[in-house]
């Protein structure tokens, strides 16, 4: 299944997407895509249902982050072994975890903030794992049985604040809007093979990131596991997995994102996203005069 929420931001409802691409609402089965809603036999409940008899919505309703009420946003760093050695890092031998602030989170194609005086904001696509039933001690062959389904993820990160300001990296990487989760929560029995899924991101219309899951180094599984015997992990949390070379801050000269630019990303099964960059004090002109900030 293809699981979204759509509505405006803040107010969203639980809604799927069916076999012909239509938006179908679930207002009134389910609570909410958050929390113990994303329980196997919620979802198996849902399943069971016939999509062609659920209200059929307009195509160009907003869709907010697949997943809400999040909890803990988890990210793991350097885990494509072409990144690591695009940029001469050594392997890790261990997963490298951070945060992201839960309040990064937004919509898919919501636009992307430039933090106050921001020079250094880049881009990630990434595979984002969503927990489905709370994870404590749990090993990497029954890993996948606590999982929800999986969304496309662009990890945003600010640079200077990650890598120039001390201290780790959750600095960088929970900005409001930092964390755009979508368009799409896809069920684990819709991915054919977790190890090939191809990855993309473009800035406008250029080609940036190119990868696929096949040089993930610890993976969907492992990763479960090995946070799960450092955290309780609950319904509705995060775990965005890391990204493939080439992003902004890799390349010569390097690049990042100014007011204006537009951003667009996919990984196949997952959907694609589509971000415009507003720049902070154009973000406050749109607020102070009323106008739609998403
Ligand atoms: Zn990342």
């Amino acid at each position: 299944m293809k699981l979204v929420r759509h509505g405006a931001s803040g107010d969203e409802r639980p809604g799927l997407i069916d076999a012909r691409g239509g938006l179908r609402d679930l207002s009134g089965l389910v609570r909410d895509w958050a929390g113990p809603a994303l329980a196997r036999e919620t979802l198996e409940r849902i399943r069971a249902l016939d999509p062609a008899s659920l209200p059929l919505l307009p195509p160009e309703t907003r869709l907010g982050p697949c997943v809400g009420a999040t909890r803990n946003f988890i990210a793991i760093g350097l885990n494509y072994a072409d990144h690591a050695a695009e940029i001469g890092a050594e392997i890790p031998a261990e997963p490298i975890v951070f945060n992201k602030a839960p309040s990064c989170i937004a919509g898919p194609n919501d636009r992307v903030i430039l933090p106050k005086g921001s020079a250094k904001t880049d881009w990630e696509v990434e595979l984002a794992i969503v927990i489905g039933a709370r994870a404590s001690y749990v090993h990497a062959n029954e890993a996948l049985s606590y999982v929800a389904g999986l969304c496309l993820c662009n990890d945003l990160s600010e640079r200077e604040y990650q890598l120039e300001r001390g201290g780790t990296w959750t600095k960088g990487k929970g900005c409001p809007t930092f964390g755009p989760l979508g368009p799409w929560l896809v069920t684990l029995d819709e991915i054919p093979d977790l190890k090939d899924m191809a990855m993309w991101l473009d800035v406008n219309g250029a080609r940036m990131q190119t990868g696929s899951t096949a040089t993930m180094i610890f993976d969907v599984p492992q990763i479960v596991a090995y946070l799960s015997h450092f955290m309780m992990l609950e319904p509705g949390d995060v775990i965005t997995t890391g990204t493939p070379p080439d992003v902004g801050m890799g390349r010569k000269p390097q690049r990042f994102l100014k007011n204006g630019d537009v951003v667009t990303l996919g990984i196949a099964g997952l959907g694609e996203q589509r971000q415009e960059v507003l720049a902070f004090d154009d973000w406050t002109a749109k607020v102070a005069a009323g106008e739609p900030t998403h």
